[in-house]
């Protein structure tokens, strides 16, 4: 039963850690923009700033770089010729936790939640100014940085000490079976990233089913009852017919 949970807490240790551990100016942005001159004044700016950059001028190519590079952040634009920026980022997150920031047209709403069901990391609207994109980049490279398993995860008030088993809200213990804890880690470490039904099944109770048992459902409710319930504020949110994500939302 424990062996399950471990799983999942380690499945962020491994080789990743000593990428973050380099310095600012040896941090790798990998650019799929397919626009010649857009993707220049990025990889022209965010060098300039420090970084080393790569750009791919198509989906195919960005995917297959993000996907065996090792990357610190990818910034990712919507309008690709043949796969398109959504398609890039669903098939790099069945594999990958590397940040991604987005970029998009002006006025389009629908892409920026799409982009976010799909765990994107931030979200930039083009046309933007290059101080905000770089204040943005810093942000997600920082908290890239500071995510390592070892550490405490945090979303809100919510902690959750992985090592130690601990989860704490506003300051007070929450008592958690090994399921329960597991769960909370898997989706505080995939915070802002919707989890399938299937896919939490399958890594925290290591069972692979269709739809019909509703283990997930049976024990979010109970997850649920003791992390959002006691609290004003929201953690754990249902997207109907895809799955769960933890994540915090601002009011309204
Ligand atoms: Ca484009």
């Amino acid at each position: 039963m424990l062996t399950n949970s471990l799983s999942i807490v380690s499945e962020c240790c491994p080789t990743t850690a000593p990428t973050h551990s380099r310095a600012e100016n040896e941090l790798k942005i990998l650019v799929i923009e397919d626009e010649p001159k857009a993707a220049e004044y990025l990889r022209q700016g965010l060098s300039e700033s420090g970084y080393a950059v790569e750009v791919a001028l198509d989906g195919t190519d960005g995917l297959h770089e993000a996907a065996t590079g090792d990357y610190d952040l990818v910034i990712l634009d919507v309008m690709l010729p043949g796969i398109d920026g959504f398609a890039v980022l669903s098939a790099l997150r069945t594999s990958k936790q590397i940040p991604v920031l987005m970029l998009t047209a002006r006025g389009k709403m629908d892409d920026k939640i799409r982009g976010f069901d799909l765990g994107a990391d931030d979200y930039l609207v083009k046309p933007f100014q290059f101080p905000e994109l770089l204040a943005r980049v810093r942000v997600l490279l920082k908290r890239g940085q500071s995510s390592g398993c070892e550490q405490t995860l945090k979303v809100l008030d919510l902690e959750i000490d992985p090592v130690r088993h601990r989860a704490v809200r506003q300051g007070r213990r929450i008592e958690l079976t090994a399921k329960e804890f597991a769960l909370l880690t898997l989706l505080a470490q995939r915070s802002g990233q919707v989890l399938s039904r299937t896919q939490i099944a399958s890594l925290v109770w290591d069972i692979h089913f269709d739809s019909d048992s509703n283990v997930v459902e049976v024990a979010m409710r109970r997850l649920r009852s003791k992390v959002d319930d006691p609290f004003q504020e929201k953690l754990i949110h249902t997207m109907r017919g895809v799955g769960y994500v933890l994540e915090h939302r601002a009011a309204g």
